[in-house]
């Protein structure tokens, strides 16, 4: 069975269509396709229930608002269980009973769309994904971590194992339907009345129902629960890449496998170190002597303090490598460097001892001494990585 058009494609307006336009737009393909006009044309008749079908949602602001949020599973609770041949149906939008039934569907399989699965509402069905965050810091990021994702993950209900019944209680045979999960009905169009199939409102396609549904789960058979799973950060991991962790997701239905879940990590920015790829940048503070003169440095990486002979002469920007001290490659034994960039601080409120003897050392610089009134701009020219 194709998969189901979307309403708007099928009555061939646009999202923002008037309730006139589509009224207009449904009669043109009703009195196209009406069986009285189109006699053993299976095709038509496809034609004109997709129509019908997609005209009570559409016309409806209640139900067109929730097939705007949530697609078929908003607004029919067979969207996914339906029986293959009855065209999806008509009805069973009737009351707010089974709209509650699309709206748990839809968030159990919410944008899954597996093909085959959409036949039997007994058939086993995947469990939705689940999205979650974590925040961790930037060592943490660096180094990898465990973290506790919390989020709510819906699962059979453990006081009646799933099936929605009250202790010592047991499913039965849905009465209106004789377990089949589907009803016939008699469908009133401006046309005439045709007989369609739609699914059983008491079972909502299930083929049973509770007389005495589990407290718990108000007869579901599934609950939402929360969760806290601990989870794995590798080393490396950027700021808002996701970890999937597979079979971690809301539970299948009918022994379908679970879905996944998917830990999106938000990583904090660091007070001094900042990412470059791999890479790690660091902003390191020199005095003025230290940057003509040289020493020794004792600069922070991610691995603690490192030494780091400052060679004489050092010019403010200068950057310099410090191998593999950077964030790990993912999958990888590699790292990438920390780049050390030199910020000179240059000397302020001198006293007249210290002015002295900093403009003797100027004329000490003989040929071309710095005069006083050229050293605003003396140090420009820092340069950005
Ligand atoms: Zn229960
Ligand atoms: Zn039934």
């Amino acid at each position: 069975m194709a998969d189901k058009r979307d309403y708007y494609e099928v009555l061939g307006v646009s999202k923002g269509a008037t309730p006139d336009e589509i009224k207009k737009a449904y009669r043109q393909l009703a009195k196209k396709y009406h069986p009285d006009l189109n006699p053993d044309n299976k095709e038509a008749e496809e034609k004109f229930k997709e129509a019908n079908e997609a005209y009570e949602i559409l016309s409806d602001a209640d139900k067109k608002e929730k097939y705007d949020r949530f697609g078929f599973a908003g607004v029919d609770p067979s969207y996914g269980a339906g029986q293959g041949g009855y065209g999806g149906g008509f009805g069973g939008f009737g009351d707010g009973m089974e709209f509650d039934l699309g709206d748990l569907f839809g968030s159990f399989f919410g944008g899954f769309g597996g093909g085959s699965s959409r036949s039997n509402p007994r058939a086993p069905r995947r469990g939705s994904d689940i999205q979650a965050s974590v925040h961790i810091t930037f060592e943490e990021a660096a180094k990898g971590c465990t973290k506790k994702a919390t989020f709510q993950r819906i699962e059979a209900c453990d006081e009646c194992g799933g099936s929605g019944a009250a202790k010592g209680t047991q499913p039965q045979t849905c009465p209106d339907c004789n377990g089949r999960g589907q009803v016939n009905v008699q469908q009133r169009t401006p046309f005439g009345t045709i007989s369609t199939s739609k699914t059983c409102q008491r079972c909502g396609g299930k083929g049973t129902f509770n007389p005495t549904p589990c407290s718990r789960c108000k007869g579901n058979g599934r609950i939402r629960k929360n969760i806290s799973k601990d989870v794995t950060i590798p080393a490396g991991i950027a700021d808002g890449q996701a970890i999937t962790v597979r079979g971690e997701g809301n539970h299948g239905l009918n022994n379908g496998p679970a879905g996944d879940l998917h830990v999106r990590v938000a990583v904090k920015p660091h007070p001094f170190f900042e990412r470059d790829g791999y890479n790690v940048w660091y902003d390191m503070r020199v005095s003025y002597i230290q940057a003509t003169l040289g020493d020794k440095l004792r600069v922070p990486t991610l691995d603690g303090d490192v030494e780091y002979d400052l060679p004489a002469g050092t010019q403010p920007g200068d950057v310099f490598k410090l191998k593999a001290r950077g964030i790990p490659v993912p999958n990888t034994s590699r790292r990438g460097d920390q780049l050390v960039r030199i910020i000179v601080d240059v000397p302020r409120n001198l006293n007249e001892t210290q002015k002295a003897a900093l403009l003797h050392f100027n004329e000490t610089l003989g040929k071309n001494p710095v005069k006083p009134e050229e050293k605003r701009g003396f140090f420009g020219g820092k340069k950005k990585r």
